[in-house]
């Protein structure tokens, strides 16, 4: 197969936004595609079935597959439903976008534990339970294909948004792991950093720079890595605005001992520890 011809994806959070851009794309190139939206706000209150319904009803009515899901992706059982429902519709499940998301932001000094909880179940937690769903069937084909939604806040921090931001560092740590994992089942986990105009970022800037931003833009580079061609796995992209970019970890020269230092000793050479000047891709440990 090419691209992403007849592969059975699951996306989630595609009833608007970014995940309804991914999921028209995909179906318009071939790809058989569930349709997961549980119809809420923005804050994850609320529910429904209409915004699932209506991006499997216009790519139906394209000619294209596609299948609605209403659960939430936020249980262990919505998970499992929405893989068995690639399964019951189209026979298989070849990949998962992690893309479903919900914002409760707040000063760290405010935060409640229920804000940081629900953020955390939605993304970290919903991108675990549709992976590990989805996953056996992977390891048993010897194919399958992950996209997680990460975020620039996740990688570099964004006031107010310490849940989202430990929620969407903590998927970048997933990937890693699953790339590592999944490797000789040709299991492909990349992480996309998107920017783009959705309900999402409605209030994060004015209407003329959001216009510059369309989440179509993301959506071609979403459908690379969920394709048959993709051979990179456990990488990281922000993509956005007509732009894409791997982002990756740097390590630099540091310094060597063979004591233990005092701190004054520390101190002294502590310009040496943070000097990214030479700095190079990091490599794990004993590789
Ligand atoms: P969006 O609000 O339009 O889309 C999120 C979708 O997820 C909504 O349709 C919502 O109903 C759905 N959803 C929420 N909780 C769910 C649940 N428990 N089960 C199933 N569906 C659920 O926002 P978006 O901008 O399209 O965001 C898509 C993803 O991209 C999110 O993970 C978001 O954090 C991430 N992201 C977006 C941007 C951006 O610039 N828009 C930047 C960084 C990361």
């Amino acid at each position: 197969m090419a691209g992403v011809e007849g592969r059975v994806i699951a996306v989630t959070g595609a009833g608007g936004g970014l995940g309804r851009e991914y999921a028209l794309l995909l179906a318009s190139s071939g790809a058989k595609v569930v349709i997961n939206d549980l119809g809420g706000l923005r804050d994850g209150t609320g529910a429904g079935t209409a915004m699932a319904d209506q991006v499997a009803d216009e790519i139906t009515k394209a000619g294209g597959q596609a299948v609605a899901h209403y659960e939430s992706i936020a249980t262990e059982d919505g998970a499992a439903s929405l893989v068995q429902t690639a399964l019951n519709a189209f026979g298989s499940i070849d990949g998962v976008v992690n893309n479903a998301g919900i914002l409760r932001d707040q000063a760290f000094h405010k935060m409640t534990p229920d804000g940081w909880e629900s953020v955390l179940q939605v993304h970290l937690f919903g991108s675990f339970y549709v992976t590990r769903a989805a996953w056996p069937h992977f390891r048993e084909q010897g194919h399958g294909r992950i996209v997680v939604a990460t975020s620039t806040s996740g990688l570099f921090g964004n006031f107010g948004q310490a849940n989202y931001s430990a929620a969407k560092n903590g998927l970048v740590g997933l990937i890693n792991t699953l790339a590592i994992e999944g490797a000789k089942y040709h299991i492909m986990a990349n992480a996309v950093a998107p920017i783009a105009s959705t309900r999402m970022t409605a209030d994060v800037a004015p209407q003329d720079i959001l216009d510059t931003i369309p989440p179509g833009h993301v959506a071609p580079i979403v459908g690379h890595l969920l394709s048959d061609e993709c051979t990179d796995t456990g990488m990281t992209f922000v993509v956005g605005g007509g732009q894409a970019h791997r982002v990756a970890l740097f390590q630099n020269e540091g310094i060597t001992f063979d004591h233990s230092l005092s701190i004054a000793e520390v101190t002294a050479r502590w310009s040496q520890v943070t000097d990214m000047s030479k700095a190079s891709l990091a490599r794990p440990p004993f590789t």
